[in-house]
């Protein structure tokens, strides 16, 4: 096991509890799988989180790596299935040309190329790109270009029905280009939301719309919070699950 012990330098210090980030490996079938091992002062019990990002393992500041190696090989076939099934979700390497397939609204469009014409148009399955070039950054820009048009008109039309539905003012929609975030509510009524998200289905984008606007009523999360999201979306629980798993397949470019 090639765990390496916390080294000061990983140390974040300051009000915080201590807690200390490494990259350790374990074998598992005869394949090294790497993992991302977390210790901290307040965590009580070693705890194992598998997603996009791989197997991360939380630890309290003293479970020794032998602790560790046992729990992990005691999860063995639970950790080898989920990797798996994480690995199957993540879609193949994106190439930026005609006949490439780019989701919109949870739909997938066929890109084609279109030289005679300026502009760039949905028709049907296809998503027509208006450039005399196949040069994947002019057709990638193109695409993004039209994403966004498609997502600030979606966002409005969605934030300002459901800005009604919970008796809010309807807020100022920005687009935010964040990697980590679907959407950000400021406390002066504006509201960020991921231009990517306009790739998932409107389901899902209506969780999110509808989760910032909730913020307008309530600027955290308590069980207030969701009580507001639920009056809108009964099933937002099912909502949200959906798009923490499907997440991969949205954050295209
Ligand atoms: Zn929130």
């Amino acid at each position: 096991m090639a765990a390496r012990r916390p080294s000061l330098l990983d140390f974040m210090r300051g009000n915080a509890p201590l807690q200390a980030v490494s990259r350790c490996r374990f074998m598992l079938s005869g394949t090294a799988i790497e993992y991302t091992l977390k210790r901290s002062q307040r965590r009580r019990s070693i705890t194992l989180t598998i997603d996009e990002n791989g197997l991360r393992v939380g630890a309290p500041w003293r479970a020794t790596q032998s602790r560790i190696d046992n729990l992990l090989a005691s999860h063995a076939r639970w950790i080898a299935r989920k990797l798996t099934d994480w690995q199957a979700r993540r879609p193949p390497p994106f190439t930026w040309q005609a006949g490439a397939t780019v989701m919109a609204l949870g739909e997938p469009l066929t890109l084609e190329v279109d030289a005679a014409s300026k502009i760039t148009t949905r028709c049907g399955k296809c998503l027509t790109v208006g450039t005399g070039t196949d040069d994947p950054d002019i057709l990638a820009r193109h695409v993004v270009a039209w994403l966004r048009d498609t997502a600030q008109g979606w966002f409005e039309q969605r934030a300002g029905h459901f800005a009604r539905v919970l008796d809010v003012r309807a807020p100022t929609i920005r687009l935010s280009n964040a990697r980590t975030r679907w959407g950000t509510c400021h406390p002066d009524g504006r509201v960020l939301l991921n231009w990517r998200l306009i790739q998932a289905p409107p389901a899902l984008i209506d969780y999110v719309v509808v989760h910032e606007l909730a913020h307008l009523r309530e600027p955290n999360h308590s069980p207030r919070f969701w009580h507001w999201v639920a009056s809108v979306l009964p099933d937002y629980k099912e909502r949200r699950l959906a798009l923490r798993r499907d997440a991969i397949r949205y954050l295209l470019a």
